[in-house]
């Protein structure tokens, strides 16, 4: 239901934990959030993901990650759920992990062929510990990224085979300051700032730090980092979307 990205100097979870309160307004029934933990020298691939995601209204996600502190990063993903496929419980929350623990992905909407997605990875032994229609997509991007290409390469590859209707937002636990987003018949928006980028399923997400926007257009993925915005569609072709001005207040 709600979505928010970021990539930068701050502490991840506190930029995406304040995101996920502005989308509150939309209506949700669970929360969570994942975040790329590199090396202890954090020096080039080698990191890992770490999550946290808790049934019910944010304040319970915020309390468990009081309890049980993550670790600090700059890079991370989160979400509000509004169950479509699943009971709204911890597991079922958003952010899913692939097979390895690799991947960390969010989505909002419905992948409809996700069924059959489901058994052909059952069929290659993966485990899906959710119920949800999301969890084969954090499989299948981490089978891609294990394949040897990056995670851009990996969503775009993805989204091809997937029907339906999403927003995907994703992390590579050895990829440390990139966040990787595609869109399909669900909004995403891109948040410019300067020496960080954020993503959002809306500019609620990230107004307090910009309001340079970049509104994704239909089967586009979008690769940011601390200094860049790259803009492809499912098929790697270099893409454009629509940049504005926010210029009301929430
Ligand atoms: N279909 C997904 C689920 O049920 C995403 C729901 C949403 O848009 O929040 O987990």
């Amino acid at each position: 239901c709600g979505i928010v990205g970021y990539v930068g100097p701050r502490q991840a979870q506190d930029v995406v934990v304040e995101g996920l309160r502005r989308l509150e307004y939309r209506g949700y029934d669970s929360a969570g959030v994942a975040l790329v933990v590199p090396d202890a020298d954090g020096a080039g691939p080698g990191g890992r993901i770490a999550e946290a995601k808790k049934a019910g209204k944010l304040a319970n996600l915020e309390k468990h990650v009081a309890d049980a502190p993550l670790p600090p990063s700059h890079t991370g993903i989160g979400h509000t759920r509004w169950a479509t496929h699943g009971a709204p419980n911890d597991v079922n929350a958003h952010p899913h992990l692939g097979h390895e623990r690799r991947v960390a992905l969010v989505h909002n909407g419905i992948i409809e062929n996700f069924a059959e997605l489901r058994s052909r990875l059952e069929a290659d032994d993966h485990v899906l510990v959710s119920e949800t229609d999301t969890e084969v997509v954090a499989h299948l991007v981490e089978l891609q990224v294990q394949s040897g290409v990056d995670l851009t390469t990996a969503m775009q590859r993805v989204c091809q085979v997937l029907e339906g209707a999403f927003t995907l937002v994703a992390i590579d636990g050895q990829d440390p300051d990139r966040v990787v987003a595609a869109r399909r018949n669900s909004p995403l928006v891109v948040g410019v700032g300067e020496g960080e980028n954020f993503l959002g399923s809306d500019v609620a997400a990230f107004i307090e730090h910009t309001r340079e926007a970049l509104e994704l257009g239909q089967d586009q993925v979008v690769s940011i980092t601390r200094d860049g915005v790259e803009i492809t569609d499912f098929h790697g072709e270099p893409a454009e979307a629509q940049a504005y001005h926010v210029d009301w207040d929430l």
